[in-house]
Formats: structure tokens, C-alpha cells, sequence
């Protein structure tokens, strides 16, 4: 049975690669590292209820175990290789797994990663998906050098995937505002990991996180790991027209500080340095918009139009608060 299963996944994400040595079917993938490159490895978690609704399609499920994790190779500026699948079932259900394994393959299939191994076993809904890719020495992207004086610049809109979460949760009817709901509902399902993105930002972020947990609890890292505080502008918040129609300001703004799932990336770039950011992910079809600063000190301040500083009524998603 277990083996069957495997003969399902294994099928449908065939992804050809010179580097893959030995693929699924031994009792570990033989890989060859790049001469001259480092390697950049990653791991999430998803579980039913936590990470994905109930009920959400297993190519949603699929497709959004890598992109969390492609998300984190993003933010570190490294080029997707390979993943491992662990993938935990309740039963043998060909039909979710043969689901979960064409979401997992399209967006597999689109940035050239190959599957080459992982590990199946019964037990409640879950997944983990390891991730390796490659960057050049000492060019990794990384949480630790933002400096005084440097914008904060996010890719994308932010607080799509929270509103997403509140209509599956049955916040509003899905009926009314319909394109935009199925909008929000795909950003929390189908997140697009901002891979290219990374990739360009390598000669112009000084720090780079991807946005999983809110944008005030991971631009707080950054903060920390780089010994600086940061100050962001409420009104330059990129919102979608979606997320406003279907939320309002106010909801979206907080949405948008400290909803999760956005998977966009949260940079830091030298002032001289954010016009040619912004054209340079421009040319590669990825909005930018600066919102903010960092400052000496240390955590992270909203301000108001009048620079009052505001309170966001929750920083971030914590899964032990
Ligand atoms: P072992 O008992 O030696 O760990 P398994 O029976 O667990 O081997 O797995 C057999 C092969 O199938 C291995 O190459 C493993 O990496 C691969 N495999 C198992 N489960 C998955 C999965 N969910 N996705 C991809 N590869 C898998
Ligand atoms: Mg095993």
C-alpha cells in the first residue's frame, strides 16, 4: 500500500536533473553539490487545521508545502534544487495523494525542483517538506544586516492570505464580492514564493526575511538579528483592492502588520540603493513598495500620516503564545 502511494507521487513529480544522482526508490537520494557553491536547506511543517483548513483541495495542500518552503530558499537569495516529502495520511487514499502530488509538481515543475525522496507514514493529516538549494559563497541573503538609515521595502501586497483565512473560516458570504474573495482565498491556498525576487535582491538587500508569521513579528527578527529598531508608515502599506473591497481599511491595515501567510519577502536596502531595488524587481514583474525605516533602537513602531504611533492589536502568529 505505502509503496503504491509512493509510486503515485514519484510518477507524477518526474522532474529531470543532471545533479540527481539517485532519485526516490533507495534508501537515500544521492545528490552532487555545484563545485564553488554553498547549500541553503529548509524544512516546514504543515498540519490540517494549522497551516490549511480542513477541507482545503489536496493540490492546494501540495502546492502550498513547497511554497512555504521555496519562500524560505527565497528569502536566503539561493536557487531551488531538490525537496524531500514526509507526508503523514489517515488512509490510503489514492486520490488525495495523487492531488496533493500534481500541486506539489506544478509549482515543483516551475522552478526546476526535483523530488528525490521523503518518508509516508499513517497517522493525522500532515506534511513536512524539506528544501535544498544553492548560493554562491558568503552571498546568502540573511536576517542579520539591516543598518540604521535603510528602507524596509516588502514585494507584493500584504494581509491577502489572513482575509483569506477569516472568508474560510466563514467571516463574510463568498457570494458577495466574488473575483475578490476567490483572490484572497487563492493568495491563502496558492501562495507565490518570490523566489526570482530573492534572487535579484542578492547585490542590493542588506537583510532579507520572507513574510510567514505577519510582517511585524518577522521584520522583528530582522530587527533583532540585526540590532536595530524599525519604523513603518501605516498608509504605505501595499493593500489589494480585493482585500480593502472585501475588509475595509482598518481590518486590512491589521491584516497586513499581523496577519500570516503572506509569504512576500521584507527587505532592507541602503537609501542610494532602494530606486534600483525597486526597477530591478520591476523588470522581473515583482512589485516592491518601501514602507518604513530602520532606526537605532530595537523592536518595530507603526506611525499614522501624523506620526502617531499606533498599536496593532496583535504582532504575529505564534503557535505557543
Ligand atoms: P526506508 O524504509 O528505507 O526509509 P521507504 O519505504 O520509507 O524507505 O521509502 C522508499 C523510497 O521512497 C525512498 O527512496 C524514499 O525516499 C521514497 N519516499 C517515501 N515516501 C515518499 C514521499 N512521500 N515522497 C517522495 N518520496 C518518498
Ligand atoms: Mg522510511
Amino acid at each position: 500500500m505505502e509503496f503504491r502511494l509512493i509510486e503515485r507521487i514519484r510518477e507524477r513529480t518526474a522532474q529531470a536533473r543532471g545533479d540527481v544522482r539517485l532519485g526516490i526508490g533507495d534508501d537515500a537520494a544521492v545528490l552532487a553539490v555545484p563545485a564553488g557553491q554553498e547549500l541553503a536547506v529548509a524544512i516546514d511543517t504543515l498540519i490540517e487545521g494549522v497551516h490549511f483548513p480542513r477541507g482545503t483541495a489536496p493540490a492546494d495542500i501540495g502546492w502550498k508545502a513547497l511554497a512555504v518552503n521555496l519562500s524560505d530558499l527565497a528569502a536566503m537569495g539561493a536557487v531551488p534544487a531538490w525537496a524531500l516529502l514526509a507526508l503523514t495520511l489517515p488512509t490510503a487514499d489514492a486520490e488525495f495523494v495523487d492531488g496533493l502530488a500534481e500541486g506539489f509538481a506544478q509549482l515543483a515543475q516551475a522552478h526546476g525542483v526535483a523530488l528525490v525522496g521523503g518518508d509516508t507514514t499513517r497517522g493525522p493529516l500532515g506534511l513536512s517538506v524539506a528544501v535544498h538549494g544553492f548560493v554562491p559563497p558568503g552571498q546568502a541573503l540573511t536576517r542579520a544586516g539591516a543598518r540604521v538609515g535603510d528602507a524596509v521595502l516588502v514585494t507584493g501586497t500584504l494581509g491577502d492570505a489572513a482575509g483569506g483565512l477569516r472568508l474560510a473560516q466563514g467571516a463574510l458570504s463568498f457570494d458577495r464580492l466574488q473575483p475578490a474573495h476567490a483572490f484572497l482565498r487563492g493568495r491563502l491556498d496558492r501562495p507565490t514564493p518570490r523566489v526570482q525576487a530573492g534572487l535579484a535582491l542578492r547585490g542590493y538587500a542588506s537583510a532579507c526575511i520572507d513574510i510567514s508569521d505577519g510582517l511585524l513579528a518577522d521584520l522583528g527578527h530582522v530587527c533583532a538579528a540585526s540590532g536595530v529598531g524599525a519604523e513603518l508608515d501605516a498608509d504605505a502599506l501595499p493593500l489589494s483592492s480585493a482585500l480593502r473591497a472585501s475588509f475595509g481599511d482598518a481590518l486590512s491595515r491589521e491584516f497586513a502588520l499581523s496577519g500570516g501567510d503572506d509569504y512576500e519577502l521584507c527587505i532592507t536596502v541602503a537609501a542610494a540603493n532602494v530606486a534600483a531595488a525597486i526597477a530591478t524587481l520591476g523588470a522581473i514583474g515583482c512589485e516592491a513598495s518601501c514602507i518604513g525605516r530602520i532606526v537605532e533602537g530595537s523592536g518595530v513602531q507603526v506611525r499614522d500620516a501624523e506620526g502617531v504611533i499606533l498599536a496593532p492589536a496583535r504582532s504575529g502568529w505564534n503557535h505557543f503564545p
